[in-house]
């Protein structure tokens, strides 16, 4: 466990006053996933590869922002760039369960009304934020899981892809490390999945690049956005494919209202969180962090008082959360957190480490 808040320089991201918390009309912060996440890992191909999803996702949801859209629209927008992008462990690129498939969660929560709505187990989605936009406002429910919920989701029109869509290549080398270490059979590559590519030799790393691929391990790559937009609605999504070899039915905190997303207008707040989602939900973060704000606390406060909590009974993660005045905060204990934020009177910027100050 560790007990250091990087929540300094989570704040730094954005510390220049003069442009970035000035009661914005809208705004908008996301992330792509915490955790071990450090300059020496990760080459200037792959950091610049993180930085260009991130703003390709903030650019997607400050569009819809600028042009006077909801914020329910805005972070939908922004994780469906992340759900296609293989970089994030979401959609396609999510990690794969113990058996050797992709499941999906998401969820999505509206401020104003407390609507929100929750998928988990998807198989064959392709946006599965979408699916849990469509449990929210479209079925009675707040919650769908495994067929059920992909019947639903076929049902409104939703797209569809083969399995393999979500398959990358790293996510199973993972798979296969973390069975290995388990002592655990590996199952066989999934039906659609890409031919292994060739080794040069018996003990020959993989010819594409896995010498990253083991800090996938040491992160959690679900992908989140908050947003206030200039109704000052609140809204938040999350989406994930959970935890590499994750075992049968497994469910983290993403799809649970309150562990991993929450958004309350009368609270002054909206969540997304990444991280080991069984600590999560036990800390319910999400929530205690809206139940922060409408005590009183600052968002930053609000954030660094539950990531404290949630490491003191052993979780690693982070949370991003938006309040109704448009600030937003950024909050881990862990050395890194892909995320990003722009307003309407601050510039789009992204940060990766956690000593980062607002460079692009
Ligand atoms: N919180 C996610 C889960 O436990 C994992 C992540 O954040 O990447 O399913």
């Amino acid at each position: 466990m560790k007990s250091v808040v990087f929540a300094a320089a989570a704040a730094a991201l954005l510390a220049s006053p003069a442009l970035a918390q000035d009661a914005p009309q809208w705004s908008l912060a996301i992330h792509g996933g915490a955790g071990v996440i450090e300059r020496a890992q990760l080459s200037p191909e792959r950091d610049a590869a993180y930085r260009a999803g991130l703003q390709a996702a903030l650019d997607a949801g400050s569009a819809v922002l600028a042009r006077g859209g909801s914020a329910l629209d805005a972070v939908q927008a922004a994780v469906e760039t992340m759900e296609d992008n293989p970089l994030f462990n979401a959609g396609r690129g999510a990690v794969f369960t113990s058996a050797g498939k992709n499941e999906l969660d998401a969820a999505v929560m509206s401020g104003p009304d407390l609507t929100a709505g929750a998928v988990a187990g998807l198989t064959r989605t392709r946006h599965p934020i979408a699916a849990a936009r469509a449990v929210m406002e479209k079925s009675p429910h707040v919650m769908m899981i495994g067929e059920g919920a992909e019947t639903f989701a076929r049902s409104v029109g939703l797209e569809e892809v083969a399995p393999s869509w979500f398959f990358t290549e790293s996510r199973w080398q993972a798979l296969v490390r973390t069975l290995t270490e388990r002592g655990e059979p590996v199952p066989p590559r999934p039906e659609g999945a890409p031919a292994e590519p060739a080794r040069q030799g018996p003990a020959a790393p993989l010819a594409f690049n896995l010498n990253e691929a083991p800090l996938d391990e040491r992160k959690f790559g679900t992908v989140g956005a908050v947003a206030m937009d200039s109704q000052g609605r609140l809204a938040a999504a999350t989406s994930t494919g959970g935890t590499t070899g994750k075992r049968w039915g497994r469910v983290g905190d993403v799809p649970i209202i309150g562990a991993g997303t929450y958004a309350s207008n009368a609270d002054g707040c909206a969540v997304s969180a990444t991280g080991a989602g069984e600590y999560f939900i036990r800390a319910t973060v999400a929530r205690d962090i809206c139940q922060r704000t409408a005590e009183g606390a600052s968002v930053q406060q609000a954030a660094d008082a539950e990531i404290a909590e949630v490491g003191s009974i052993g979780g690693d993660g982070g949370v991003i959360v938006m309040g109704k005045d448009g600030v937003h905060a950024f909050s881990m204990n862990t050395s890194g957190m892909y995320r990003g934020a722009v307003s309407s009177t601050s510039p789009a910027r992204v940060a990766i480490y956690g000593d980062e100050e607002g460079r692009r």
